[in-house]
């Protein structure tokens, strides 16, 4: 007979850390509730640092509203947000943030250092965090405007996240592709990524275009075969807008870059019926590249989603999906013969 080991409570770190490798798997999801936060906090500006692929280091710095010195003490503690007061609030939230849950989860997992300035304050302050907990600060310092947030040697005390981890370059790919998609839907607002020490490889100064960064970001090959779209459904309640490459271009892999009210996320049912419309136009086994915004009414796409939940479902899904795909078509036929958008080289 074997005998049954005694059931225990896990200890609170073991818990929390659990919880927070969850919600943050890997350096480019940690940046991207980082640069959420950011545009949350009215930034024109947001510029990213990065060592080794984001494990070693990553640094975020925005001009947004910053960070009051008071609260400084329970930022990263889980469920502390400016966010959202009411269950009911989801139902009309326009931030990103809602569930207080980033910051809390990066300092579980990492060595974590804020810096903030508001307006009102005369000088930023500066402090570190640890397992949710202020740990030094915050203490005065110089500083600009806005907020930086520094991650360092991201999963230090997750040895075996760490290991299955792809390489350097891998993640800083992910990161770079994550900075690009923003770049790109919030093009008012300026980007730029670097490598520590090295040149920006994306910079996309404020007030540009969302062709100017598909540009930048994407290559002129496809921002000169780009078609607007604008599609509005009164039935459905939803708006589209957004640039697809005509028939003229094609390439092996589609590139699909869809926001559904301001999220990037991921939508298999829309890519596969996007895709098969251009398959009569391509050759074969090629694909086009599309940037879409979507505005779903926000009573019918449940944001209360898991930060990690990249694919969403919505309602009315089937139907939507098959009207924006059938103006899609529509538009594509028509500027086979005169360019609906032209850019110059
Ligand atoms: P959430 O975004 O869900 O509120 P986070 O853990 O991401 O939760 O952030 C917690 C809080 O910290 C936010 O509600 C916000 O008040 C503040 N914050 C985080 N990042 C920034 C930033 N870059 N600028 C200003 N405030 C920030
Ligand atoms: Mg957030």
């Amino acid at each position: 007979m074997v005998e049954p080991l005694r059931i225990k409570k896990l200890d609170e770190t073991v818990i929390n850390r659990i919880a927070a490798g969850e919600v943050i798997q890997r350096p480019a999801n940690a940046l991207k509730e980082m640069i959420e936060n950011s545009l949350d906090a009215k930034s024109t500006n947001i510029q990213i640092t990065v060592k080794n692929g984001g494990l070693k280091y990553m640094q975020i710095q925005d001009n947004g509203c910053g960070i009051r010195k008071d609260d400084f003490e329970i930022v990263c503690e889980r469920f502390t947000t400016s966010k959202l007061k009411e269950f009911e609030d989801l139902n009309s939230i326009s931030t990103y943030g809602f569930r207080g849950e980033a910051l809390a989860s990066i300092s579980h997992v990492a060595h974590l250092t804020i810096q903030s300035k508001t307006t009102n304050d005369k000088c930023a302050y500066r402090a570190t965090f640890e397992d949710g907990k202020l740990k030094e600060g915050p203490k005065p310092t110089a500083g600009n405007q806005g907020t930086q947030i520094t991650v360092e040697d991201l999963f230090y005390n997750m040895n075996v996240r760490k290991r299955a981890l792809k390489s350097a370059t891998e993640e800083y790919q992910k990161i770079s592709d994550v900075v690009g998609k923003y770049a790109i839907h919030n093009a008012k607002i300026g980007f730029g990524l670097k490598k520590f020490g090295e040149n920006n490889d994306i910079r996309t100064p404020p007030n540009s275009t969302h062709v100017d960064n598909i540009r930048t970001v994407y290559g002129n090959t496809i921002a000169r075969e780009l078609v607007e779209f604008n599609i509005e459904n009164e039935s459905f309640k939803f708006k589209a807008h957004g640039f697809m490459t005509n028939v003229n271009y094609s390439t092996k892999k589609f590139t699909f870059l869809l926001f559904i009210n301001h999220r990037l996320v991921e939508c298999q049912s829309l890519k596969k019926c996007i895709d098969q419309i251009y398959s009569t136009y391509l050759p074969k086994n090629s694909h086009p590249f599309m940037y879409l915004s979507l505005e779903l009414n926000p009573r019918n796409v449940d944001v209360n989603v898991h930060p990690t939940k990249h694919e969403v479902h919505f309602l009315h899904e089937d139907q939507i999906v098959e009207s924006i795909t059938t103006a899609l078509e529509t538009k594509l036929l028509g500027s086979n013969n005169s360019r609906m958008f032209y850019t110059q080289a």
